[in-house]
């Protein structure tokens, strides 16, 4: 069945006994045993939950898996899966990284002994030159955020298969919609389901999909034994959330590409990063190995002291963190989502002063065009007096 049913159809036949549509938000931890040595499946809710297990299953089957694992958070997935690591292990990490997962590789997982290199993870030379005997996974956001690099999946997960280590791909960016890391090669595929999986900035989760028996029932361990699962509640608000992917997905490639294409020709603007603008270095990988683009792109500005005025005179525009919603949000990711990365780093890749990231809603694109026009025009009359 193609993905548009499967999303509009999570739950709507799990519930036998009722026939609900909207399966039901099981509030239970404990569930009965009929007698001794027999279980319904369900014995306690940390373990497996009936909202959550529909989830579950939804998730592994649309990212192509073995098994999903819902989590509290995204935060809360990565951790989950470092777990997997011991001391002396050591990783191969995306450069252009989401601020909050090298802050986890940094300021937690070392002190544990699991350390990482950073590294563009579509270079096969620098990844051979940073792996080590303790080397262990790849872990990769494609493209990445904010400067929207791309790694070419089925490329490195071989190479990572012939070295006997882990592909662990975020794809909260692209979601199952647009881009399927497993059915590429990957191991593991992780998201910050508060993006666009829930899709309205009103729930916090995270999941996990694992390929394969053997990989799946290591992850059900720690899932278990570490505990950062997912409730009822928040199951059922992102499986709600989930119903209606397709349909923003493609509105917020739509509104994205069109801003995008816009501001490349605005003379104030110095680059715009999206990999759907053909210039955009990976535009050809991007295209081969995903079906579409998110809707987040990031643009510089020639003048630094452009961004104030800009972040202050829009209004339709939010200005705040997060991305992935129904509305329109921008960020200025220097200060605030990657704060976390030192400036060396953040020099390096590109994330200056200069930057702004746009999560692009589902609003009219006349109407997001409009404001944003107008707001750039008043950071320019300020500057120029
Ligand atoms: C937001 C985000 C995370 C963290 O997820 P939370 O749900 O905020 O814990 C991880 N990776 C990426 C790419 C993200 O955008």
């Amino acid at each position: 069945m193609n993905i548009e049913s499967r999303l509009a159809q999570i739950g709507s036949q799990s519930d036998p006994q009722t026939g609900a549509v909207s399966f039901p938000v099981y509030q239970s931890t404990a569930f009965r045993h009929p007698k001794l040595g027999q279980s319904t499946g369900f014995d306690y809710a940390r373990t497996k939950s009936p909202t959550r297990s529909v989830l579950e299953a939804a998730a592994a089957d649309l990212e192509s898996g073995h098994a999903g694992f819902a989590c509290s958070s995204g935060m809360a997935a990565l951790q989950t899966i470092f777990a997997l690591f011991k001391q002396g292990d050591h990783l191969l990490v995306s450069l252009d990284l989401y601020g909050g997962t090298y802050r986890m590789l940094e300021q937690i997982m070392s002190r544990f002994g699991v350390t990482a290199s950073y590294v563009d993870t579509n270079d096969l030379d620098a990844l051979e030159s940073h792996r080590t005997a303790g080397t262990k996974a790849v872990l990769i956001e494609t493209p990445t955020n904010p400067l929207m690099m791309i790694t070419d999946l089925a490329k490195v997960s071989a190479w990572a298969q012939k070295h006997g280590l882990l592909t662990i791909v975020d794809n909260t960016l692209l979601t199952p919609f647009f881009q399927r890391p497993i059915e590429l090669g990957a191991d593991i595929v992780i998201h910050s389901a508060t993006k666009y999986l829930g899709g309205h900035n009103d729930v916090l989760a995270g999941l996990i999909v694992t390929k394969g028996k053997e990989l799946s029932a290591e992850m059900a361990f720690l899932h278990n034994s570490i505990g950062a699962v997912l409730g009822p509640q928040d199951s059922w608000l992102l499986m709600r959330g989930m119903k209606t992917l397709a349909l923003r997905m493609e509105r917020h490639q739509y509104n994205a590409t069109r801003l995008a294409e816009w501001l490349k020709t605005y003379p104030a603007v110095e680059e715009v990063y999206y990999p759907a603008l053909p210039h955009h270095p990976g535009h050809e990988i991007q295209n081969a190995q995903s079906s579409g683009n998110t809707g987040i792109f990031s643009f510089k500005m020639k003048d630094a002291r452009t961004i104030e005025p800009i972040l202050r005179n829009i209004r339709l525009i939010a200005f705040a963190e997060s991305l992935g919603g129904v509305e329109s949000l921008m960020t200025y990711p220097a200060v605030q989502t990657h704060a976390d990365i030192p400036e060396e780093i953040r020099r390096k890749i590109g994330v200056d002063d200069r930057l702004l990231r746009f999560s692009v809603g589902i609003e009219h694109i006349d109407d997001i065009m409009e404001d944003l026009g107008q707001a750039i025009k008043a950071a320019e009359r300020e500057i120029n007096g």
